[in-house]
């Protein structure tokens, strides 16, 4: 243990304000129990004020606060902070403390399990039953079936099992935190004669703070900052963007997966549903025929069909692209498959995480903005007039956040040409490989030029609003009669 550094300009523990943030204890524990309040609050508030209507603050708070600004915005930039005031990280670390602390069967100990619970748990039922989510009561029950789960794993099994493969976000988070420009890690001069290991003793995760410089990778740390408190040689430091994705580390299928996913599920598809769903030539999309198409033969119920098609279709394309081009690259640089695709799989990573931030920055003017004050207004009847939104889709100068989405496919760009250098072929056969490497990232930047030019073209579907939902199915027998 070392109870004196002289701190590197770039380390953020050593910068004023920023230190007292991120390492200062007293500080970071009311921050946890403040999310922690507020979190279960919003469960409570869900069940009693089950309706839209009634109730702003639980979808506010999750929907509007947590999501777009907790995870999109704060992983992109800071990497996982997320993580270290996350409630259930919160309680996790006290409970797997008197809990039973079994070792994590190898059938579960699969990081692969909580990317698929996001993709099919969240996102292929998000599309289906577009309205379920959104209601505070559904909200708040999805939220307490996860915080059960969470805390029979934390009771069962040690080193934040529940962390480390069950959470939903847990991979996702890991995996996108390497787009982030900070890094934990040790000054590892002042840890050469270190015989105490404190830092190591602080984490409840099981990690070794000391070797992540070294692996370039801080595995599956949360950022809760723990160990920073233990021991003055941890450092929390300003890096190059994507720092984390520049140089060697080793790679995780199930994070290369988790990218393709979530780009499909997310970027992709509400590219083709809510986007283009928005413009007037809407039903001109194979989605939407596909969708027209088989609910004149089957009855959906109350399924979303477009949604369901526009997932489908998206899902297929992304994968089709990845791994068909990136067998192409392989073939043409001589490199092995594998090698090929979860190396250079990992430039994907801004697209979503990146192009999100054009989303979320629209949609704060949008909604975000009033309703998290609308909500916190209601659940803590602090008086204030109720707020309007900041902007409406009409307002052109809110899509100047679209730049994210050119930057995102820009940067994934950079990304595939550097992480092929840890490729071991000759230079004009990578050149050669770089479009077929890149064809995700192609497509995704076609497919904002394409909608420019939609919008441009057809313009918007007459009421703004995205007529392809189930809410606005059309009578069948009269589509098909046209
Ligand atoms: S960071 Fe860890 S290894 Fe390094 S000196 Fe401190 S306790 Fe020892
Ligand atoms: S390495 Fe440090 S910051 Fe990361 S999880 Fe462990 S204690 Fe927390």
């Amino acid at each position: 243990m070392v109870n004196f550094v002289n701190r590197d300009k770039n380390d953020i523990f050593g910068i004023p304000v920023l230190g007292f943030i991120f390492k200062n204890r007293i500080f970071l524990r009311i921050l946890q129990t403040i999310i922690l309040g507020l979190f279960l609050y919003a469960i409570y508030f869900g069940f009693i004020n089950p309706t839209k209507e009634e109730n702003l603050f639980t979808t506010g708070l999750f929907w509007g606060l947590f999501w777009p600004f907790f995870m999109v915005v704060t992983l992109s930039t800071l990497g996982r902070v997320f993580c270290g005031i996350c409630p259930h990280g919160f309680i996790g670390k006290y409970i797997t403390k008197f809990g039973l602390k079994k070792k994590m069967p190898k059938k579960l100990a699969n990081p692969f399990i909580g990317v698929i619970l996001l993709f099919l748990g969240w996102w292929f039922v998000y599309y289906m039953f577009p309205g379920l989510f959104k209601t505070p009561y559904a909200s708040a029950l999805f939220f307490l079936i996860m915080t059960v789960v969470a805390v029979v794993f934390y009771y069962i099994y040690d080193e934040m099992a529940y962390c480390k493969y069950i959470c939903p976000i847990g991979t996702m988070t890991k995996v996108y935190s390497k787009v982030s420009f900070t890094k934990l890690e040790t000054y590892t001069d002042n840890c050469q004669s270190c015989k105490t290991f404190d830092c190591a003793s602080a984490c409840s995760y099981n990690l070794k703070p000391f070797t992540f410089a070294k692996k370039n990778s801080i595995e599956d740390c949360t950022l809760c900052m723990d160990c920073s408190t233990a021991c003055e040689a941890v450092a929390f430091k300003f890096k190059a963007p994507s720092n984390g994705l520049v140089k060697k580390f080793k790679v995780n299928k199930a994070e290369v997966w988790a990218l393709i996913l979530i780009t499909a599920a997310i970027s992709i598809t509400m590219s083709f549903h809510h986007a283009l769903g928005r413009s007037a030539i809407f039903e001109d999309f194979f989605w939407t025929k596909t969708a027209r198409y088989f609910d004149g033969i089957l009855n959906f119920g109350s399924i979303d069909t477009v949604g369901l098609f526009a997932f489908i279709y998206a899902v297929v394309i992304s994968i089709s692209l990845m791994m068909g081009g990136m067998y192409i690259a392989s073939k043409i640089m001589n490199v092995d498959y594998e090698k090929t695709f979860y190396t250079l799989g990992y430039a994907i990573a801004p697209l979503f995480i990146v192009g999100g931030l054009s989303h979320v920055g629209e949609f704060f003017f949008y909604s975000y903005a009033h309703n998290i004050t609308n909500g916190f207004n209601q659940a803590f009847s602090l008086g204030l007039d109720k707020m309007a939104p900041l902007a409406s889709r009409k307002d052109a100068w809110v899509h100047i956040f679209n730049i994210f989405n050119h930057i995102a496919y820009i940067w994934a760009f950079i990304l595939v040409a550097i992480r092929m250098k840890q490729l071991d072929t000759k230079r004009y056969l990578k050149i050669l490989a770089f479009p077929f490497a890149s064809a995700l990232i192609v497509f995704y930047m076609s497919l904002n030029f394409y909608k420019a030019y939609v919008f441009s073209t057809y313009g918007a579907n007459k009421s703004g609003h995205n007529h392809s939902s189930h809410q606005m199915k059309p009578n069948t027998n009269q589509y098909k009669a046209q």
